[in-house]
């Protein structure tokens, strides 16, 4: 048996990484292939873990637009599949990469594995394009793996047959308690017995007026709160530092940072007394870890992490941000006791749980 794990981004890679490791200890040959569409992130994810894959597509070297990293990707992603010729074609959640991995292993008649399927915002826009990659690879896909009842619900109304959906949980849990067990020394910036704030924001949506906007109500919050301090591991995007050199004002209590790796950015938000994030996967570890955070957009597809009670959706309008920081900072911060751990998104054991089905189908 052979399958094919297609990795493009930082975000699916975290997120496909129990699946590798666990698959290693099966009768399952496994492929590695990385498009390289976040280059840098991804390679630092794959170094952490040890992982080396076979084939690299240099996506990002190659390709600007999103239809030039579609193209690029069906044509070279094909000649991998010829030589290959894999029984399943593994993909994660809503990336170019995995859209188009999808629609080359689809035409070439290769069955297809969605990991985390399901999840919906129902905006066209927002997360944009992911949100059509969603819908789409859910539409030709074979194995629908579907974090929680809520996705498995979204795929039957989308027409999906009930017994092609499993509800798995989401493997970034199995990672973060993996990366939680981890002994290491965190590096942490110098914040002085201040509130520690995580912040991040990189949506492609959020590029421009509303990343000025977010980065206003960061600069709001600095002034009213003298005892907090905001740390901001950047992602790599130039136009994010573009607008944060223009917009945000230099203040002691705010550090910008490199990005953390993956182990140390799960401890940081462990430490952390407020997440403010437009990031998907942020928002599950911090509803694991029991975090009060701050969704930085207007909708998410996390719906069942607001149910929780530790997502704060609070849009990208600058006084709503700073009115969901006050909501939660209440009594001097004396509240954030009351958030807890949830298990919404899985128990740890998801890629366990995956790879079973797995075998059983090529069986
Ligand atoms: N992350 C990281 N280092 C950082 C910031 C984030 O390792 O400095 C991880 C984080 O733990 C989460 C993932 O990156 O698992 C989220 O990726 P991102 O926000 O880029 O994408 P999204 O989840 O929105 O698709």
């Amino acid at each position: 048996m052979k399958i094919i794990t297609l990795i493009g981004t930082r975000p699916e890679a975290i997120k496909m990484v129990p699946i590798i490791k666990d698959i290693n200890h099966t009768n399952i040959e496994n492929v590695v292939v990385s498009s390289g569409q976040h280059e840098e992130l991804l390679s630092d994810v794959f170094k952490l873990y040890d992982i080396i894959p076979k084939y690299k597509l240099n996506t990002l070297k190659n390709c600007k637009s999103l239809n030039e990293i579609i193209s690029f990707i069906l044509i070279n992603f094909e000649k991998i599949l010829d030589i290959e010729k894999p029984d399943l074609v593994l993909v994660h959640g809503d990336t170019t990469t995995a859209m188009a991995g999808a629609l080359a292993s689809f035409n070439k008649k290769i069955k297809i594995a969605h990991i985390e399927a399901g999840l919906r915002s129902f905006n066209l826009e927002s997360p944009f394009p992911e949100e059509m990659n969603r819908i789409f690879i859910d539409s030709i896909a074979y194995l629908h793996f579907a974090p929680t009842v809520t996705a498995k619900n979204n795929l039957i109304k989308q027409g999906i047959k009930p017994h092609n959906i499993f509800v798995v949980g989401n493997t970034i849990i199995d990672l973060v308690k993996f990366n939680l067990k981890q002994d290491i020394k965190l590096k942490l910036p110098d914040i002085d017995e201040k509130r520690l704030i995580l912040l991040t924001t990189h949506r492609r949506e959020n590029l421009g007026k509303n990343m000025k906007s977010i980065f206003s109500a960061v600069n709001i919050l600095l002034e009213k709160y003298d005892n907090i301090c905001i740390v901001f591991p950047m992602h790599p995007n130039p136009l994010i530092k573009k607008i944060a050199d223009e917009t945000l004002k230099k203040n002691k209590r705010l550090i910008i940072t490199k990005p953390f790796n993956t182990i140390e950015f799960n401890k940081l938000e462990q430490l952390a007394d407020i997440v403010m994030t437009d990031s998907g996967g942020i928002q599950e570890e911090c509803v694991f870890i029991g975090k009060p955070t701050i969704v930085l957009r207007t909708e998410t597809e996390r719906s069942d992490g607001l149910k929780s009670n530790n997502l704060f959706l609070a849009g990208v309008n600058t006084n709503d941000i700073v009115k969901t920081f006050d909501s939660i900072a209440t009594d001097n911060f004396s509240n954030l006791k009351k958030y807890k751990s949830s298990k919404i998104y899985g128990d740890g054991r998801s890629s366990e749980r995956i790879i079973k089905i797995i075998q059983k189908s090529l069986n």
